[in-house]
C-alpha cells in the first residue's frame, strides 16, 4: 500500500481567487507572484493553469525562470531579485524577462553587458523597507542612467510595503509617501507597481498600473485578523492523509516521543500517516486543529517524522483508512500555522518533495 498523504492543487479555487483579486483593483494589471515553487503549489503547474489569464509572472532568481520556460511557459517573466552579472543579462534578454534593478552594481553591469535585445527593467526604490532597493536620493540619477542606456527598453518603477498586512498603517503611509515624492522627481507617465496581495485587500491608494499578488491567489489570507474580502478567498491546497492506526488508552497514559501529553480522561488516539517529513510543522502545538473524517480533533503528541498523534475522543468510530485534513478548504492553514508559531506562506511553501502533488 502506498503511503495516502498527498496535497492536492484546486484549479478552480486559483481561478476564483485570481477573479477576487482582478475585481478589488480593476483598474491594475495584476502579474501572478510564483516564486518559491509557486508558494509550494507548483510553479509549472500554477503557470500553466494563468497563461493566458495574467500578463507576467514573477520569481525570485533567473534560475526559477529558466525553469518555467523549459516547462514552455511563454507569458513573460519578472525576475524580482534581477541580474546579478553579465551571464545572468544575457540569459534574461535572451528569454525576453524583466528584471528588478535594485543596485547600482547591477546598472553597471547593465550598462556594460553587450545584449542583443533591451530588457524591461523595473527599477526598485526603498521607501523605508531597507530590504532591496535603490535609496529614494539616489533614485533620479540612476533613473537617468537607464534612460540613457541602450540595453533598456523601458522602465517601470517599483516598490515594496514592509507593513501593508498590519492594522496600524502608519508605516505604509510613510511608505506610499515617498515613493509619491521620488515619482515626482522623475517624468509623468511612467508605470508603478506597490501593491502585494495585503496592499491589494486593504490599501486601495497603492494599487497601481501592476499590482504582485502572491498568497491570495493561493486562497490565503495575508492577514492575522479577520478581513472581509480575505475571508472570501478560497485555499488551493489541501494537504490530506489517512489514519493508520487506533488505539483507546486509559487517563494517565501519555503518548508519543518525550511524552508531551497526557490523557486526562479515557481517550482515543488515532495515529495519522504524516509527519515533518511531509511537511507538517514539527513545533505544532498539543491542541493543534485536525480534521479526521470531517470534523474537528486535536493534535496530541510531539510530532514525529512520519506521524502524527490525534485526540479522536470526541469522534467516535474512527478507523484506519479515515480521511484526515491537515490543512486546506475546510481547515485554514492560517490556523494551524498560529498553533505552530509560523504563518500559513511557510506551511505551503515547505512542502518537501516527498509529499505528492496531484491537480483538481
Ligand atoms: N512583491 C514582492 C517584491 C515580493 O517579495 C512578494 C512576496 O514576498 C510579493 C510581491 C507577493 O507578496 P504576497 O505573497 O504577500 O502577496
Amino acid at each position: 500500500m502506498s503511503r495516502p498523504t498527498e496535497i492536492t492543487i484546486d484549479l478552480q479555487a486559483l481561478s476564483h481567487n485570481v477573479t477576487l483579486t482582478e475585481g478589488l483593483a480593476p483598474n491594475s494589471h495584476h502579474m501572478a507572484v510564483i516564486k518559491a515553487d509557486a508558494y509550494g503549489h507548483g510553479a509549472c503547474d500554477i503557470a500553466r493553469a494563468l497563461e493566458g489569464r495574467v500578463r507576467l509572472f514573477a520569481v525570485s532568481s533567473l534560475d526559477e525562470a529558466v525553469v518555467l520556460r523549459d516547462e514552455g511557459i511563454h507569458t513573460p517573466i519578472l525576475l524580482l531579485e534581477g541580474c546579478f552579472d553579465d551571464g545572468e543579462l544575457k540569459t534574461a534578454s535572451a528569454l525576453g524577462f524583466h528584471t528588478v534593478l535594485h543596485n547600482e552594481s547591477q546598472l553597471t553591469a547593465l550598462q556594460r553587458v553587450p545584449l542583443n535585445s533591451p530588457m524591461h527593467v523595473w527599477l526598485k526604490v526603498d521607501t523605508g523597507m531597507h530590504r532591496l532597493g535603490i535609496p529614494s536620493e539616489r533614485v533620479h540619477q540612476v533613473f537617468e542612467k537607464l534612460r540613457g542606456c541602450e540595453n533598456v527598453e523601458d522602465i517601470t518603477l517599483l516598490t515594496h510595503l514592509a507593513c501593508a498586512d498590519s492594522v496600524d498603517t502608519a508605516m505604509t503611509v510613510r511608505q506610499l509617501d515617498r515613493f509619491r515624492q521620488v515619482m515626482s522627481s522623475l517624468p509623468t507617465g511612467l508605470p508603478r507597481s506597490i501593491a502585494n496581495s495585503a496592499a491589494i485587500l486593504a490599501h486601495p491608494q497603492s494599487h497601481t498600473e501592476w499590482n504582485r499578488p502572491g498568497i491570495m491567489l493561493y486562497g490565503l489570507s495575508p492577514f492575522e485578523h479577520a478581513h472581509p474580502a480575505a475571508d472570501r478567498l478560497k485555499p488551493v491546497m489541501t494537504f490530506h492523509s489517512e489514519v493508520i492506526a487506533v488505539r483507546d488508552i486509559p487517563r494517565g497514559e501519555s503518548v508519543g516521543y518525550g511524552a508531551v501529553w497526557t490523557a486526562t480522561r479515557p481517550s482515543t488516539i488515532a495515529t495519522v500517516a504524516v509527519g515533518y517529513g511531509d511537511g507538517y510543522p514539527r513545533n505544532a502545538r498539543n491542541g493543534t486543529p485536525v480534521l479526521v473524517k470531517g470534523q474537528r480533533a486535536s493534535l496530541a503528541g510531539r510530532v514525529s517524522m512520519d506521524m502524527i498523534t490525534v485526540d479522536v475522543t470526541e469522534i467516535g468510530d474512527v478507523k484506519v483508512g479515515d480521511p484526515v485534513e491537515l490543512w486546506g478548504q475546510q481547515l485554514n492553514a492560517n490556523e494551524v500555522a498560529q498553533w505552530a508559531d509560523t504563518i500559513g506562506y511557510e506551511l505551503v511553501t515547505r512542502m518537501p518533495k516527498r509529499t505528492p502533488r496531484r491537480i483538481v
